[in-house]
């Protein structure tokens, strides 16, 4: 069985793999998908990139080193304001500091908009996800969500700047829709059926 490691701690993040990669099939054999932690590998990173590529890179290349012949991917996301020029951006996690509740956060985010309209409140989920193959070959796919900064938190579902993030098709935060709705359109979710179809074409050698 071919393996993948995934190298994160975050439980949502494992199940949205999980659930898309459960059909994919490479030299003819199913795939697994283990998170580090599952795959014992626990190795300190340095996320220092200037884009979420690069920082995805990091942390696969990083985990790739202990992962002999498993498939590694990585994911670096964040919430790209057009307003603020791109902030929080590759700083989302860090943003006012990494204890600092996410109430906090967007209510900051909120007041730094005020003033400002629909249109200019534009803003976007991006998610890059890096590759490392066995043999060290890498690729990289990133995928986004476009939407608005709303004027309140809204709904309970999802985690970090989700209640602020409007998505214009559904006319609800992404904290409103459920993990389905979320996952068929969202930056992760994208990019992670891009890296399927990649492995898919590219890398299924039988
Ligand atoms: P990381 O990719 O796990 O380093 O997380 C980046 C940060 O971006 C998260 O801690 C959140 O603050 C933010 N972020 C990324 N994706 C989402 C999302 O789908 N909803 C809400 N916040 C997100």
């Amino acid at each position: 069985m071919q393996e993948i490691i995934f190298a994160t701690g975050n439980a949502g993040k494992m199940k949205e793999i999980r659930s898309i990669m459960a059909d994919l099939v490479l030299n003819g054999e199913p795939v697994s998908v283990r998170s580090m932690k599952e795959a014992g590998i626990d190795v300190p990173i340095l996320e220092d990139g200037k884009s979420f590529a690069e920082n995805a890179m990091i942390k696969a290349r990083a985990v790739a080193s202990f992962a002999k012949g498993a498939i590694v991917l990585a994911d670096d996301s964040g919430l790209e304001i057009d307003h603020l020029g791109g902030e929080p951006g590759i700083y989302s996690a860090r943003y006012l500091g990494e204890d600092t509740s996410y109430h906090i956060k967007n209510q900051n985010l909120i007041d730094r908009l005020v003033g400002v309209r629909d249109p200019e409140r534009s803003a976007r989920f991006v998610c890059a996800i890096a590759c490392v193959l066995p043999d060290g070959t890498s690729f990289t796919k990133e995928a986004a969500i476009e939407g608005f900064i709303g004027y309140e938190e809204k709904g309970e579902n999802g985690f970090g700047y989700d209640p602020i993030f409007m998505v214009p098709q559904y006319g609800r935060s992404t904290a409103e829709l459920s993990e389905e709705e979320k996952n068929q359109i969202s930056h992760r979710g994208k990019a992670l059926r891009a890296v399927k179809e990649e492995l898919n074409e590219n890398f299924d050698r039988k």
